[in-house]
């Protein structure tokens, strides 16, 4: 069975490292074909300037372009929709992925402005997606490139080439994916338009409380690869994240989209020692960072804890964390029937669809989705009401919640940099 091939390049010239993973993995003339279309879908998901991290670097997205010219392409579309609520082109112009996608040569598509869509049903869906619109322009185009940035991340732990194809479907299929196993969802999207190769950006990946409140991390590396599964695991050993701390490489693997142990992948370039260099996974410390509340986390993904870990922080961030100490979280009891022992009924969140069947039976106060989306676990401890949908104020409450909890997390990042120099 031959080995995923992933191609590890460092430096601080994003051209030459991108040159150089292309000729790692058989050369632009092998990767791209004369007369084609290449589209590149970058993450470009939230208006945030380039120095943040938020979205790939417009520095990647500029060479990977000038490199695929090498290989004489009839067009390079560089194509996004950005996250639900989010205007794409609002996006490439705060990133500055736009502008350096022009200069280098490519065409901008805002995927949710397409009108040209065709449905595609899911054969053998995991999840409760039975089709999925996609655009025909990236149906029929000869190369679709996924140039994801590593970032860690509060409902999967972490994004990178794999979660960054979710960036393909419209608003309304993006919604109906949170409100199914998301995990599952993800992969049968990739079951009906695969990238044929990804470039992800680790020169200044993010670690932190991603996605959105993130903390670069000067890291110099471009990681490439045909094989999703198996450049995401890389990336992850490449930043000390144990894969088994993600629980949707199962997902991946039974949908044969690649491989992710060691002994099926050869890296070539840089070797992962070469390079390696741990980023801050905090949603991964444990439930003993806040023992004035009780979790009952049988069973749970690791999407739904990392956002517990998330809620909580964000908790304290509002002012919000003492008020409802005392609190019971029911999460991720998926294969349990009762109501973990020893919760308060009176005083219990419940955060998960799999958690869904105690709230009918009229205990505590629930948050949908699979894993909920990002601020919901965090709202209906605040509001006491159950949150399952996204609602017309989603983005205007979510920028409200912001001022306090970026200054939270600079707090925590001084306090990590103190404890870091006192241990030397
Ligand atoms: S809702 Fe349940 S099944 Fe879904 S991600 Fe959370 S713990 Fe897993």
């Amino acid at each position: 069975m031959p080995k995923s091939l992933v191609a590890i390049s460092k430096g601080d010239d994003p051209e030459k490292m991108v040159a150089e993973v292309f000729a790692l993995l058989g050369g632009v003339e092998n990767l791209v074909k004369p007369r084609s279309t290449v589209v590149l879908k970058p993450n470009a998901g939230h208006p945030a300037a380039a120095e943040t991290s938020v979205n790939t670097s417009p520095e990647l997205v500029a060479a990977v372009i000038k490199e695929v010219k090498k290989g004489n392409p009839k067009e390079v579309i560089v194509a996004e929709a950005a996250a639900i609520g989010c205007d794409s082109l609002h996006v490439f112009d705060v990133s500055g992925i736009g502008a350096a996608a022009e200069a280098a040569g490519a065409r901008l598509v805002d995927i949710k402005r397409e009108k040209d869509l065709i449905t595609i049903p899911i054969r053998d869906a995991r999840s409760d997606l039975k089709k999925v619109k996609l655009p025909r322009f990236l149906l029929e185009a000869e190369h679709l490139f996924d140039l994801p940035i590593f970032k860690s991340h509060a409902s999967m732990v972490f994004t990178c080439a794999l979660k960054n194809m979710k960036g393909v479907v419209q608003d309304i299929t993006h919604q109906q994916m949170h409100m199914t196993d998301l995990a599952a969802a993800m992969m049968d999207v990739w079951s009906v338009i695969r990238a044929d190769l990804i470039v992800a950006d680790l020169i200044r990946p993010a670690e932190g409380f991603g996605p959105h409140t993130t903390i670069p991390v000067d890291f110099g590396c471009v990681v490439a690869s045909k094989d999703p599964v198996a450049l995401d695991a890389t990336a992850c050993r490449m930043v000390g994240l144990g894969i088994d701390k993600v629980a949707y490489f199962g997902a991946a693997a039974e949908r044969n989209l690649g491989y992710f142990e060691e002994e099926d992948i050869e890296v070539v370039g840089r070797t992962i020692a070469e390079v390696q260099k741990d980023l801050w996974f905090p949603y991964l410390e444990g439930f003993d960072t806040w023992p004035q509340y009780t979790f009952h986390t049988s069973n749970a993904c690791s999407s739904c804890e990392s956002l517990v870990a998330f809620t909580m922080e964000k908790l304290k961030a509002l002012g919000q964390y003492d008020k409802n100490a005392g609190c019971h979280i029911v999460v991720g009891s998926k294969r349990d029937d009762e109501m973990p022992q020893g919760v308060d009924p009176n005083n219990v969140i419940l955060i998960g669809d799999c958690v869904k069947r105690f709230r009918g039976k009229g205990v505590g106060h629930w948050s949908a989705g699979c894993p909920p989306l990002e601020p919901h676990p965090l709202w209906v401890f605040i509001d006491r009401e159950d949150h399952f949908e996204m609602e017309p104020y989603f983005r205007e409450r979510m920028a409200q919640d912001e001022k306090p909890w970026v200054e939270h997390i600079e707090m925590m990042r001084e306090q990590r940099r103190k404890d870091q120099d006192e241990k030397g």
